[in-house]
């Protein structure tokens, strides 16, 4: 990677990743499965607490996939999701040919509405079909508003499944993110706050439900010596190489998140004097945030030139990567087709945001240039 470059979202190396998967390599558990995976497993599961059942897979996309199979998902039925997240929130809808509906934001938490939720349900409910789930998304690492969408979701009884691919380390009320929906998935995607090269993980609350995942993520075998299928199967296990990888990222997780934390109020005091720019903040002390990204709103100004486009281009010029939001769901040419609720805040937040180099490993040169780069930008 280009040495000088200063990343949107770098991993940091605790330096036993090698030692994990040297000892794999030795001993020649290379395939999908194995006993790092089983050791991986268990230490996401103490590390959440509240009787999770965890299941390692290749992906957090796989995770979704099998929570929307393990959920009943089906040709035709109707799938809410937030509007303001990364595709793989939404795309595995698809995959089982099911019909996303998109929801808006709200300005808090920059995550799903609640009326916009509620107003949703009772119009498809109205039309003649009830949403088989909701897919919820701690966005940037800052939880949604749980107790509000969840009373929602249970008034109505439909499972959530909760994407918090981007929030593994935050919590909500003493909570750890990931824990609260019927299903709720991690990332370890390269650029997460920790990494296992690729990979992810279905999170449940039975362990019924891990060992279908598991059965599903194995290609559905039968139990019979011949190979038996009488179900779709999937190739989603995570390899105990990559959860190699992941036993040596584990030591660095809190540190990661104290980093992360920090890179935040590095971006608190930077930002404090200025009116036309907005670091998103959680509401209260109930949200706790990995701020796995730290984001801005910037009120654009014509005359002087300011808007976010133009702050990511001055950053770009020094090599530095930034990055606008997520561009909402309903806005995307594959999905522009299905049915959105909402007031337009996810639109809004995406014309005016932008995401901050937030990596574990930012020095406090890189610190220094980004520095630089907001002064002379704003001055
Ligand atoms: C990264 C991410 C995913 C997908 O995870 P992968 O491991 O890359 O498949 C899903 N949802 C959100 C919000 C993400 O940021």
């Amino acid at each position: 990677m280009d040495k000088n470059k200063i990343y949107l979202s770098l991993s940091q190396q605790s330096g036993f990743e090698k030692e994990y998967i040297q000892k794999a390599l030795e001993t020649n558990w290379i395939t999908s499965g194995g006993p790092y995976v089983d050791e991986f497993e268990e230490i996401l599961e103490n590390y959440l607490k509240d009787g999770s059942f965890t299941t390692a897979l290749n992906s957090g996309t796989s995770a979704i996939h099998l929570a929307l199979i393990l959920l009943g998902v089906k040709s035709g039925d109707e799938v809410i999701c937030q509007s303001l997240t990364f595709s793989a929130s939404a795309n595995p809808i698809l995959y089982q040919n099911a019909i996303p509906v998109f929801i808006d934001s709200e300005l808090e938490t920059w995550n799903i509405c609640p009326e916009s939720l509620e107003i949703a349900i009772k119009d498809r409910i109205k039309k003649g079909k009830k949403p088989k789930a909701i897919i919820t998304v701690h966005l940037y690492g800052s939880p949604y508003k749980i107790d509000e969408i969840h009373a929602i979701a249970d008034r109505y009884g439909i499972p959530i499944i909760e994407d918090s691919a981007e929030a593994l380390g935050s919590s909500y009320k003493g909570k750890k993110c990931g824990t609260f929906g019927s299903f709720g998935i991690l990332s370890f995607n390269g650029n997460k706050i920790i990494t296992t090269s690729s990979g992810g993980a279905l999170i449940s609350s039975s362990i019924d439900f891990k060992e279908k995942a598991i059965f599903y993520a194995n290609q559905s075998k039968d139990d019979a010596a011949h190979y038996q299928h009488s179900d779709i199967g999937y190739n989603y296990r995570m390899s105990n190489i990559c959860a190699g990888i992941g036993l040596g990222q584990i030591k660095i997780l809190d540190k990661n998140v104290i980093a992360r934390r920090e890179n935040h109020s590095f971006y608190k005091e930077i930002f404090k004097e200025l009116e036309s720019v907005k670091l998103f903040e959680v509401l209260n002390e109930d949200y706790y945030s990995n701020y796995w990204l730290s984001t801005i709103l910037i009120e654009p100004n014509k005359e002087k030139g300011i808007d976010a486009e133009n702050l990511r281009i001055a950053f770009e010029n020094q090599n530095i990567e930034t990055r606008p939001l997520w561009k909402p769901m309903h806005l995307q040419p594959i999905f522009e087709k299905y049915p959105y609720y909402g007031n337009k805040i996810a639109e809004d937040l995406f014309e005016k945001g932008l995401c901050l180099p937030s990596g574990s490993s930012l020095t406090i040169e890189d610190k220094n240039r980004i520095k630089e780069v907001i002064e002379s930008f704003f001055n």
